[in-house]
């Protein structure tokens, strides 16, 4: 196991997958958390959850996107049934709840469980709305929110943070370094890296997804709900980095039973899921590299991608 790195330096054929939730609403919370951490709990799994915690603005966010590209992509993955008009109405036509203080104790039992608990988002279509246009003092506004809440309800700062949206740049990663994590995950990429900024590496490193999420691939040539984790296991490399992100709002909801199909299957091929920061433990020297915006295929505009 000593021998066995996970951070993508090749050494080792463990096939470690690195299981990542993002919870991006608050019917996320309330119901796909409890739900996953259920499923969780009977299989021994451990992961690394990322919670928004401010402001549900995320029917607005969807609406926004209301244009053909994502008008034909809301079509394809069937978002209403994905999601749930809840979800897809939730801030827009009155103030979005406050996630985090009507689900502080799905919060509490998730970090009881043992799962790693990391910051995801104060207002999550804020920062993915504005964020180019932030300058660091709001940046560091919407971090701070959220992970002054996390630490007040777990009685421990949040060990993590990840980026709506994959939306990054030099000045929040800069923010960011300001706080106690261990590592942020707020990229696309295939490696862990150090992420340079202004000619130095920053003290955090990033432990990229380097999956695509069920809603960027689902309904594209070749990939339908009955191959999709056949698809996403044949994507897995041994003896790299892998991670895989899911959300409370799909895998945790309609798609629970399809997650729970991947649990099964990812097992019967001996690949092991666990927290981000296992990745960590097990890495070598991490070396330095980029964060760039690029584009993820079946993801509206721009996403941070890792070099
Ligand atoms: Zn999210």
């Amino acid at each position: 196991m000593d021998a066995v790195c996970k951070a993508g330096c090749g050494i080792g054929e463990e096939l470690f997958l690195g299981l990542r939730i993002d919870v991006d609403t608050l019917t996320g919370a309330r119901r796909g958390v409890p739900r996953l951490l259920a499923v969780l709990k009977n299989y021994g799994i451990r992961a690394s959850i990322f919670f928004s915690v401010g402001p549900d603005n995320m029917g607005r966010h969807l609406w926004r996107l209301m244009r053909p590209g994502f008008l034909k992509k809301m079509l394809r993955t069937n978002a209403a049934s994905l999601y749930g008009w809840d979800i897809l109405l939730r801030g827009t036509a009155w103030p979005g709840p406050n996630i985090g203080e009507r689900t502080s104790s799905i919060i509490q039992a998730a970090a009881e469980d043992g799962h790693e608990i990391g910051l995801h988002a104060w207002d999550h279509h804020g920062w993915q709305a504005r964020l180019d246009r932030m300058d660091a003092k709001t940046i560091d506004s919407h971090i701070r929110r959220g992970f002054d809440f996390l630490t007040r309800i777990l009685g421990t700062p949040p060990v993590c943070s990840a980026a709506p949206a994959w939306k990054i740049n030099d000045a929040a990663l800069l923010c960011k370094t300001a706080f106690p994590f261990q590592y942020n995950s707020d990229c696309r990429g295939t490696r862990v890296f150090y992420p340079v900024v202004a000619g130095n590496p920053l003290s955090q490193p990033q432990i990229p997804a380097t999956l695509p999420t069920y809603d960027e691939v689902i309904g594209k040539p070749g990939v339908n709900h009955g191959n999709y984790n056949a698809f996403i296991l044949s994507r897995l490399v041994p003896g790299k980095l892998n991670v895989l992100t899911i959300h409370a709002e799909a895998e945790g909801m309609s798609l629970r039973p399809l997650f729970e199909d991947f649990i099964r299957m990812a097992r019967s091929r001996g690949v092991v899921l666990g927290p981000l920061g296992q990745i960590l433990k097990d890495s070598g020297s991490i070396p330095p590299g980029v964060v760039t915006a690029g584009k993820i295929e079946g993801r509206e505009g721009w996403a941070a991608v890792g070099e």
